[in-house]
């Protein structure tokens, strides 16, 4: 299958309403330039120093969302382009992308990283991480970042009913919190291996490489 087809396929698959963020890291620029050409305008990718060179020479109508671990130092590398960064795990990062983003007269849309998984990781947030720095007074201070939603990853496993226990629950807090934060619009979550039953938990944008592009 191409990756026209295989957008192609995804699209008709996916509600209308869900974006479909195209993960499109390790892959080369013509590679992105196919997607591109087949109406993609979305793409996704994890390392600073990857995306800041396609940024550089790929269509300005792209709209690059930052889905990996982010590095404070690096933020202002991808502050004057980026259109979403996904994984915002501290009140610090918070303050430098605010920071960058003022010096680039522009509000920057992030999204919490929330930690759902049962597996070991360094990052996200656990629930009331996230809703104290909801909550908290400094975030509120901060005009040029805008927590726009949540991000979550499941388990990896074979275990359909942990991956929905995990989704299900993530957006169950999404909700509570969007009671009390109507800027909480997005909730990002679902890949190739289980964006279906990411879908079906309630998420709003899936974030797919391999069933678009290959494996890695
Ligand atoms: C790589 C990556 C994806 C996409 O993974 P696939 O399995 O290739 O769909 C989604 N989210 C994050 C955070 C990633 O790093």
């Amino acid at each position: 299958m191409s990756i026209a087809e295989n957008l192609h396929r995804l699209r008709t698959a996916l509600p209308q309403q869900v974006t479909l963020i195209a993960v499109s890291k390790t892959k080369t620029n013509e590679e992105i330039l196919q997607a591109y050409n087949a109406g993609q305008r979305v793409f996704g990718e994890n390392r600073v120093q990857e995306v800041v060179p396609k940024a550089e020479a790929l269509p300005k109508d792209i709209a690059w969302h930052l889905i990996g671990h982010l590095q404070t130092n690096k933020v202002k590398y991808i502050a004057p382009f980026v259109a979403m960064i996904h994984s915002v795990d501290s009140e610090k990062l918070l303050q430098e992308i605010d920071k960058q983003a003022a010096k680039n007269n522009r509000i920057i849309d992030v999204l919490l990283q929330v930690y759902i998984a049962s597996e070991e990781t360094k990052f996200g947030l656990d629930f009331s991480e996230a809703e104290q720095l909801l909550a908290s007074p400094g975030t509120s201070a901060l005009k040029n970042v805008r927590i726009a939603g949540l991000m979550g990853m499941a388990t990896n496993t074979d275990d359909e009913q942990l991956v929905r226990k995990e989704f299900s629950s993530l957006r169950d807090f999404f909700d509570r919190m969007r009671a009390q934060h109507s800027q909480l619009v997005h909730l990002s979550m679902g890949m190739s291996s289980d964006y279906s039953i990411a879908v079906d938990c309630g998420s709003t944008m899936v974030r797919v490489g391999s069933a678009i592009f290959g494996e890695r």
